[in-house]
């Protein structure tokens, strides 16, 4: 392939560098992503477990399909995509911000350090009573649901269900850094999740050179400056790999 001779030079130059990232990134780590094939636990939709609604009508439902996700995080690793973003942080530095929708902690298994993680970590548990963080145990020894250690109480996932509000500054801080940066990058999210797919639609009124690495087109396509209709890996390579 032709490498992408301007994107390469923008994001070069480019003082700040703000990065979205969705389930597509860890695809080639051998996670599914929700949208698209291989979706589906047991017949269900997402959709109908990553709800409130889902987890107050059956909490041992929704625990074993996280207990099983876990699971398969644990036993992935991060790929090339997520490695070149880690490197592309170390280049620089704190004009770099990397938001991801992701749950699996693979970017911190990367070596992301400035990282906002919109949706939480399936990584991690909160007490529904106290709401205490803690994280779950080893995936061999895990059981759901598990218990709050400060006051015994049932723990629900950490994560940010459909309907359910983003950590408190979370989105705050990633859309300052997309409003501010120069180069915009959105790998692998079907830009259909609010409020994190408005991030790309910000940098791009605020004049930041937008790219978007993704196989399919999503509504964000008709606002990016490059649209690369690749898988994550190739895509970043491309931009950021050796020429
Ligand atoms: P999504 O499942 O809605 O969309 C995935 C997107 O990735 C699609 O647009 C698809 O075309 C694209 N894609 C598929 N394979 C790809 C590849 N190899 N390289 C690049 N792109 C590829 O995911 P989303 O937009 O992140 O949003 C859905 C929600 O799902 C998020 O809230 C997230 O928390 C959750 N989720 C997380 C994980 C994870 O942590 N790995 C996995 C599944 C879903
Ligand atoms: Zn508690």
């Amino acid at each position: 392939m032709e490498l992408p001779i301007e994107a390469r030079k923008r994001i070069s130059a480019a003082k700040r560098v703000a990065v979205l990232t969705g389930a597509g990134i860890s695809a080639a780590s051998g996670i599914p992503t929700f949208r698209g094939s291989g979706g589906l636990w047991n017949g269900f939709r997402p959709e109908e477990l990553a709800t409130p609604q889902a987890y107050a009508q059956n909490p041992q439902k929704v625990w074993e399909w996280y207990a099983w996700r876990y699971a398969q995080v644990m036993q992935a690793n991060p790929n090339r995509a997520h490695r070149l973003l880690a490197q592309l942080e170390r280049q620089k530095r704190d004009g770099f911000l990397l938001v991801t929708q992701n749950v699996d902690g693979l970017h911190a298994r990367a070596g992301s350090v400035r990282m906002v993680e919109l949706h939480g970590s399936i990584g991690r548990a909160r007490c529904e009573v106290c709401s205490t963080h803690f994280p779950l145990p080893d995936p061999a020894v895990f059981v759901p649901p598990p218990q709050c250690p400060a006051c015994s109480a049932r723990a629900r996932p950490d994560v940010v269900w459909f309907g359910e509000r983003l950590p408190k500054g979370a989105f705050e801080r990633a859309e300052a850094a997309f409003s501010r940066a120069e180069v915009a990058l959105v790998v692998g999210t079907s830009a259909q999740v609010e409020p994190a797919a408005s991030l790309g639609r910000v940098a791009g009124w605020a004049g930041a050179y937008l790219i978007e690495v993704n196989p399919d087109r999503t509504p964000l396509t008709p606002h990016a400056d490059l649209h690369l209709p690749l898988e994550a890996v190739e895509g970043l390579e491309a931009l950021l790999g050796p020429p």
